[in-house]
């Protein structure tokens, strides 16, 4: 059986902090709020894996209460993530993500951010699309307030 799921995310940025997006830290000005390094990215994969397992969403696995999640990699918890996938027996065919970022310009960083993630998911870089667009100045996004984040997947299920 195959299953998809859907996982967005979008955090504020905060200037001064540290940018940490798919994983990579990202030179710039402002990093992104959260109680995790605010990994927006890496967040919205994890809710696409676990919509398509049925297990909920990131607040109800790492609820924003449990001290663990204060400063956490986000990709510890993505690792964390793929152990209920891997204890489902579930493979991962491809995950398909979207970086709607006003500034810094990311394709320089796609490369590193795929070779960040694509072991920890067991993918070859070819199915992890990440792509990266502006939000044509439009909004709190392209006024520089937030990233935003969307990602797809596509597991296999036993049976
Ligand atoms: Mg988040």
């Amino acid at each position: 059986m195959h299953k998809i799921g859907f996982g967005y995310d979008i955090h504020r940025l905060e200037a001064g902090r540290r940018l940490v997006l798919g994983g990579v830290d990202i030179p710039y000005a402002a990093g992104l709020l959260g109680h995790s390094d605010g990994d927006a990215l890496v967040h919205a994969v994890i809710d696409a894996l676990l919509g398509a397992l049925g297990e909920g969403d990131i607040g109800t696995q790492f609820p924003d209460t449990d001290p663990r999640i204060e400063g956490a990699r986000s990709t510890g918890l993505l690792e964390t993530v793929m152990g209920l996938v891997r204890s489902r027996r579930a493979e991962i065919v491809n995950v398909d993500a979207v970086i709607v970022a006003e500034e810094p310009k990311m394709g320089p960083h796609i490369p590193a951010m795929k070779a960040a993630l694509a072991p920890i998911l067991g993918l070859p870089q070819n199915s992890l699309g990440l792509k990266a667009k502006t939000n044509e100045g439009l909004g709190p996004v392209g006024e520089r307030q937030a990233i935003a984040c969307y990602a797809v997947t596509l597991i296999r299920l036993p049976g």
